[in-house]
């Protein structure tokens, strides 16, 4: 990325047609969007990039099989859309992940979640019909179940248990940070300027319009004006407090009321499983345990959260209630003092006055147009960031009166990095360049040069874990503050 002195400095001087506050997913993907159409766009982050939701969630591009639960085919057909492009634009970034559904004693797998996928299966493939006009594409295989053994295989903490079979689906997994990353990189190689530890404390307005928007630099301090002709609200679940009057009554948004979901990780030795599990957690619920970079990685939970926005503390009852299901399921008896890891991340709630009416909008893509002229785009899912994104932009471009169709389902997102492409580092062993060529795709190229300067940075940050030192000098040259 550019250096934030840069694009501090431009953001001061210049002009340009559209700010994006926030540097989520969804700003990321609108800064792409729009600079891909020829937009000139400037994007802030009050924190980091990525550092709200969008790198709290379960890491998962996928449908959501549990919304079909409530009919949300329209929801769910769109989702898997996205997860088919997102495999052919990041290749190196979305994975195909296999998921099982065990079933113990004999008993087979249960009959409505067979036929859940097969629903899964056909909106999939009703999708790709669609789309793929011969070229070749990542193609899940249809559902199918499993016997005994290879579930075992697939989830070898689950083998003392001796599950009998299993149903077996593909959804995919990433990792949403470096998605972030990746999308605004490529905003900017289409001119876009980013500036994280940039805080915007209000709109610039001439005549009842917004004409830009007031910055507050937390890095370096003071105050400035950036002038842009549309300004996109990304914040996420921050969405209501750039202009609350004008949201709340104009646009009849009902105040965000944050719910929270926390995810643990514990060692991959404690809890091996080389594919997803889909784990039952009381009430109807249930939680995923998914294998993490080396961990295995448990959530969700999604409990009504009252506390500060920054930095959301995972919720001890949370990490009670997941160690619980996983204990049950699993037959472990995981504990506090076994986690390597815990995260939280709150999705948007609309409070609707009533406690029991609240609405979970995180999963709807909701866009207002208030009368400053501010587009707040807010709800979707890491994995719809493409189509929200489009939405927000399409508005922009029809106010303008502009022809300039939406270009982002034919860009790639990054660059995978070819066999052989990357080259051996002393000290850098297979699995540490399999993991950058993943995290980075071509990129990894930089980071194996930095680790070729010093042994120091060519080592393991921990020696279980493939990362490597050199990846922190790396954040911090090329990646912003
Ligand atoms: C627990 C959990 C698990 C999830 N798992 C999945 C999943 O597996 N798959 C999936 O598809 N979706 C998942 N989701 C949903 C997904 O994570 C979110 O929809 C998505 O990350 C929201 O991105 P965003 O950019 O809208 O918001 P955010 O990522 O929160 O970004 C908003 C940004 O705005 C910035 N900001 C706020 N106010 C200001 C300001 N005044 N000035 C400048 N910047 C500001 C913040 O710093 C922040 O970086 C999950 C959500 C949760 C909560």
């Amino acid at each position: 990325m550019i250096p934030r002195a840069d694009a501090l400095a431009s953001m001061e001087r210049d002009e340009f047609d559209v700010v994006v506050i926030g540097g989520g997913i969804t700003g990321a993907g609108v800064a792409l969007d729009a600079a891909s159409r020829g937009f000139s766009v400037a994007l802030v982050d009050k924190a980091d990039y990525a550092s709200g939701t969008s790198s709290r969630s379960s890491k998962l591009v996928h449908g959501g099989l549990r919304y079909l639960q409530s009919f949300d085919l329209g929801l769910v057909r769109e989702a898997l859309l996205e997860r088919q492009l997102m495999v052919k634009l990041a290749p190196h970034l979305v994975k195909p992940l296999p998921i099982l559904i065990p079933a113990f004693e004999g008993k087979r797998p249960d009959r409505i979640t067979g036929a859940g996928l097969n629903m899964y299966d056909v909106l999939t493939r009703e999708g790709l019909r669609r789309r793929r006009g011969g070229e070749e594409e990542w193609s899940p295989e249809r559902h199918r179940t499993l016997g005994a053994e290879e579930t075992a295989e697939m989830l070898p903490a689950l083998a003392a248990r001796e599950p009998t079979s299993a149903y077996l689906f593909y959804d995919c997994q990433t990792d949403d940070v470096r998605l972030v990353l990746t999308a605004l990189g490529e905003a900017e190689r289409f001119g876009a300027v980013c500036c994280n530890g940039v805080e915007v404390t209000g709109l610039v307005e001439r005549e009842g319009l917004a004409t830009g928007v007031l910055c507050h630099d937390a890095v370096g301090g003071g105050e400035f004006e950036l002038c842009a002709d549309n300004v996109v609200n990304a914040t996420g679940v921050w969405a209501d407090r750039i202009r609350p009057d004008e949201l709340h009554n104009e646009a009849e948004v009902p105040t965000i009321r944050p719910s929270r979901g926390t995810h643990v990780t514990v060692s991959g030795a404690q809890l091996p499983v080389v594919a997803g599990a889909i784990v039952p957690a009381g009430k109807g619920r249930s939680i995923f345990v998914l294998p993490w970079l080396g961990r295995t990685l448990i959530g969700t939970t999604d409990n009504d959260y009252e506390g500060a926005l920054d930095h959301i503390p995972p919720g001890d009852e949370d990490i009670t209630y997941l160690l619980s299901a996983v204990n049950e399921f699993f037959g472990t008896s995981l504990g506090a003092d076994d986690l390597t890891g815990a995260y939280a991340g709150v999705r948007p709630l609309i409070a609707t006055g009533d406690p029991k009416k609240s609405v979970d909008i995180s999963r709807k893509a909701e866009l207002y147009e208030t009368s400053s002229g501010l587009v707040t785009i807010t709800g979707g899912k890491l994995t719809t960031w493409r189509r929200m994104a489009k939405l927000a932009v399409d508005r922009i471009v029809e106010r303008e009166g502009r022809e300039a169709p939406c270009r982002t389902a034919e860009i790639p997102l990054g660059m995978p990095a070819a066999p052989g492409e990357l080259p051996e580092v002393e000290g850098v062993d297979q699995q540490s360049r399999d993991a950058l060529a993943g995290r980075y795709g071509h990129a990894a190229v930089d980071v194996l040069a930095l680790a070729a300067e010093s042994p120091e940075l060519a080592a393991r940050v921990s020696p279980d874990l493939p990362d490597v030192v050199a990846e922190a000098p790396f954040a911090a040259r090329r990646e912003q503050t």
